[in-house]
């Protein structure tokens, strides 16, 4: 397909690097007890330490190391034993401290990889470089109408970790296919929503090209797009632009570019990029933290099936690849499938959760849990599809009312006469009496009109009040037409 042909654009390779900042949920802020919620009224979930008054103690809130190293071993990462904290410094209203608290030179967590699946169905390792962990700055507000700024210091202090690749993505579906997984990671390991609209998943992309076996090309820095689709059209478009101007021997700038959803192109941020000195400092008011084997067993232990696993166990039970992958991108519907797969093991069941379930809810406007068609009622439906007791149509009919009523499907089925005419010898009889009422049309499709088929299905159909088994039906029109 085409993302395949993209490794290699022009005789350009395009390499890739993605940082992601991941808001966690911690109860509390990282150095301080306020709590760690959205919260609509400007300033009101802020306390001393995290407004960077002067003479405060920050104190690290464990469960953000804790949720760190989750995410650590979940991305095969190498858990660093002693964490120290810096400060890297910067002057901005939103950052009242003038620093703010990173880590620097011992990230928690180092060296992993995170497996991506490609169409193919095969996995391509991404290795992953490091993850930090950090609080974050508060927000800027403008307003026009008064044409004033106003800093809200709400977010200030709420737990951060940064995630950084190495440049070893290839194409923008890859990009994609990285930040997808990584947001399955962090909803799989409930660390953080990873909602992207309220900025809790956010990736900025680093992007450059060059001649295969050249040395890395200058790169440009995406920032601040908030979903998927539009960073693989941004990255898609950042390439072309970057080997049209090397094409036509032009350089590329270092620079940041935003995406512009209007104009579908990337601009670049106002004002010129200086080479920041962070001057990074050890953060003298937070204690080294120690990370004991014990801790890391107990984290271990915590860990859920990884959405890779999950994937991969799909595949091997025969889905295909499209399917395993709309699965582990909802963990409710795949909750629901393998809820529904203890109860039965037939390979219409994906087909009823993904299109009608899917259909289903979105139709209603309700919640998968609210649901009253549950996992075990569904398997029960397919079950009956699946041993030609009811029939497709049949199936159906049954699935809108066992969602809205909640009533088992084998009584439905009764109350409603829907059971398939399965017997040959039933179907036999209708068909021959078909043929014998109709012998005109016999003889019209017998002399090559077939067009003339589907009236005798409808005939059939008509005479079992839709229960028969087309299957049944064909077969027997065929033998005896
Ligand atoms: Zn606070």
């Amino acid at each position: 397909m085409a993302e395949k042909e993209n490794l290699l654009k022009s005789g350009y390779e395009t390499v890739i690097g993605i940082e992601v900042h991941v808001q966690l949920t911690t109860q509390s802020k990282i150095f301080c007890q306020c709590p760690n919620v959205v919260s609509h009224k400007q300033n009101s979930t802020i306390c001393p330490i995290c407004t960077g008054h002067p003479g405060v103690l920050p104190v690290l809130n464990k469960d953000v190391p804790h949720r760190a190293i989750k995410v650590g071993l979940a991305t095969n990462c190498k858990i660093t034993e002693d964490n120290f904290f810096a400060r890297k410094h910067y002057f901005y209203p939103d950052l009242p401290k003038a620093y703010q608290i990173t880590q620097s030179t011992e990230p928690i967590c180092k060296n992993g990889y995170l497996e991506i699946p490609l169409e193919d169905g095969s996995f391509k390792k991404i290795r992953i470089n490091r993850i930090h962990m950090e609080e974050d700055a508060g927000k800027n507000l403008h307003s026009a109408l008064t044409n004033e700024s106003y800093v809200d210091l709400n977010r200030a202090g709420t737990p951060l970790l940064e995630i950084v690749s190495e440049p070893d993505i290839s194409s923008p579906y890859e990009a994609r296919m990285y930040l997808k997984m990584l947001r399955n990671i962090i909803m799989y390991l409930n660390v953080g929503t990873a909602n992207m609209e309220e900025g809790a998943f956010r990736a900025d992309t680093n992007i450059s090209v060059r001649k295969p076996g050249a040395a890395l090309g200058t790169k440009c820095e995406l920032k601040n797009i908030n979903s998927f689709k539009f960073i693989s059209d941004a990255i898609e478009y950042e390439v072309d632009r970057q080997i049209g101007l090397l094409e036509q021997g032009g350089k590329i700038t270092q620079e940041t570019r935003l995406w512009d959803v209007k104009e579908q192109k990337t601009v670049p941020m106002r004002g010129k990029e200086e080479a920041a000195d962070y001057r990074y400092l050890p953060d003298p008011d937070i204690p080294p933290l120690h990370v004991d084997s014990a801790w890391i067993s107990k984290v271990t232990s915590e860990l859920p099936e990884l959405p890779n696993k999950r994937y991969q166990r799909y595949i091997t039970s025969g889905l295909t690849p499209y399917e395993a992958d709309v699965l582990i991108n909802d963990m409710d519907v795949a909750d629901y499938y393998d809820k529904a797969r203890t109860f039965t093991k037939s390979p219409l069941l994906i087909n009823w959760v993904l299109r009608e379930l899917m259909a289903f809810i979105k139709e209603e406007k309700i919640r998968l849990t609210d649901c009253k068609m549950t996992p075990e009622l569904l398997a029960e439906l397919v079950t009956l599809l699946d041993n030609k007791l009811i029939n497709n149509r049949g199936a159906q009919e049954v699935f809108e009312i066992v969602g809205k009523t909640g009533q088992s499907p084998k009584a439905v089925v009764k109350e409603r006469g829907l059971e398939q005419i399965g017997s040959s010898e039933e179907i036999e009889k209708i068909i021959k009496e078909i043929i014998a009422t109709n012998q005109k049309i016999v003889e019209e499709y017998k002399s090559g009109n077939q067009k003339l088929w589907g009236f005798f299905v409808g005939q059939a159909m008509k005479k079992t009040s839709g229960k028969g088994d087309p299957i049944m039906i064909n077969d027997l029109l065929k033998k005896y037409l």
